[in-house]
């Protein structure tokens, strides 16, 4: 391990690697904050090339999740998962059960939930080893998928960009460029289009594609042709690391909103959109409908809730926006600021 992760996760709460080889399993749990609350955040499973790789990943990804829930208003901190496996293949009920089990040693210092690898089901077998659990099925008592609370908060989001760039937020009429037409990318195509607005998508998988074309005729194109898409707004609703200094300078939107994690490639990246005049609408205050949603199970679930929560992304990322230009800093670095005053207001209040 480099000394430069070794550095980053020597500021984390706690950093557990755990290993069970009956099982299957080698696991890392990140925990970064638990200042606001129990840390929450998915497992990602995938197959990493080394467990540095797997390090790096979960570090970013749960040092994300503090930002993001302490944006979104609510009282849970950050932490995420990796089990470095592919889940086609090593996906058994003793490799999640045995990861259950180190998520129960945590003593719900961690709450696990979804992501990139995992699903709900998993959540369900996991359940059976610890009650640190969000994002299970339905009939067992979790709240199911919440890619439609996420693509409710993007289209939230992408009303702030427009009426920021445009001084109008309704989407009619707008060109929007989706790149992703897989849970959220079919969401939020469905909201856009309801609303009036002329949607390009782009998928590699065409049976996704075809599905938004026959339900809400979006038009398409190539990924290859999607980044440079003339739009007024571009939603990356598909991989992380899309914006980099070879992309950049092919956009051709005002701004770019989407539910994608991890957008920029470097925080260098934040300051070349600045420079080509292109808004760039923080991902984690942007796709934040989904952890609002999982993280409502901790109350009792409540959809009316939830939606109302979601409704408030377009109210932040406007202050975001707003925070930026005072301070003369770019967006990204305005929202990681507003989600540290909040989680330094609320410590400072604590008994
Ligand atoms: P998904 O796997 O359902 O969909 C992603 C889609 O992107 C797939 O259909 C895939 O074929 C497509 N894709 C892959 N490479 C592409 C390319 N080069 N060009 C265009 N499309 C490409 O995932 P999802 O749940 O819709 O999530 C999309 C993104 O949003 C991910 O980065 C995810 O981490 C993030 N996110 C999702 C949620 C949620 O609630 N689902 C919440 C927060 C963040």
């Amino acid at each position: 391990v480099t000394s430069d992760v070794l550095r980053r996760a020597a500021s984390f709460e706690r950093v557990v690697f755990a290993q069970d080889e009956a099982a299957g399993v080698r696991a890392i749990v990140a925990i970064h904050s638990t200042r606001l609350g129990p840390s929450l955040g998915g497992l990602r499973m995938q197959p990493y090339p080394s467990e540095d790789d797997a390090l790096t990943d979960v570090l970013r990804l749960a040092e994300a999740m503090t930002w993001k829930a302490a944006s979104a208003g609510l009282d849970v901190g950050g932490g995420k998962s990796v089990v470095i496996a592919d889940p086609q293949r090593d996906k058994t009920e003793a490799l999640l059960r045995a990861f259950g089990r180190v998520v129960e040693s945590l003593g719900g210092r961690y709450i696990v939930s979804v992501d990139v690898g995992t699903g709900s089901a998993d959540m369900d077998v996991i359940k059976t080893e610890t009650g640190w659990v969000a994002g299970a099925s339905p009939w067992n008592g979790g709240s199911g998928d919440p890619s439609p609370f996420t693509a409710q908060g993007v289209a939230q989001a992408m009303r702030a960009c427009l009426h920021h760039v445009l001084r109008n937020p309704s989407p009619k009429g707008r060109r929007i460029a989706i790149q992703g037409a897989g849970k959220v990318g079919y969401h939020l195509a469905g909201i856009l289009t309801r609303e009036g607005a002329e949607v390009v998508m782009a998928d590699p998988n065409l049976d996704s594609l075809a599905r938004a074309v026959s339900d809400f005729s979006v038009s398409t194109c190539t990924p290859a042709e999607i980044l440079s898409t003339s739009c007024d707004v571009l939603a990356p609703c598909a991989l992380g690391s899309v914006l980099d200094a070879q992309t950049i300078p092919r956009l051709a939107c005002r701004a770019v909103c989407g539910a994608a994690n991890n957008q920029l490639a470097t925080p260098r990246d934040a300051s070349r959109l600045a420079e080509a005049g292109i808004l760039y609408a923080p991902d984690f205050i942007v796709n934040a409908g989904g952890l609002i949603s999982v993280a409502d199970e901790l109350h009792g679930w409540s959809e009316q809730r939830v939606r109302t929560r979601v409704d408030g992304i377009g109210r932040t990322l406007l202050d975001v926006i707003h925070r930026a230009i005072e301070t003369d800093r770019t967006t990204n670095e305005a929202a990681v600021d507003h989600a540290r005053e909040r989680i330094r207001t609320l410590s400072a209040l604590a008994p």
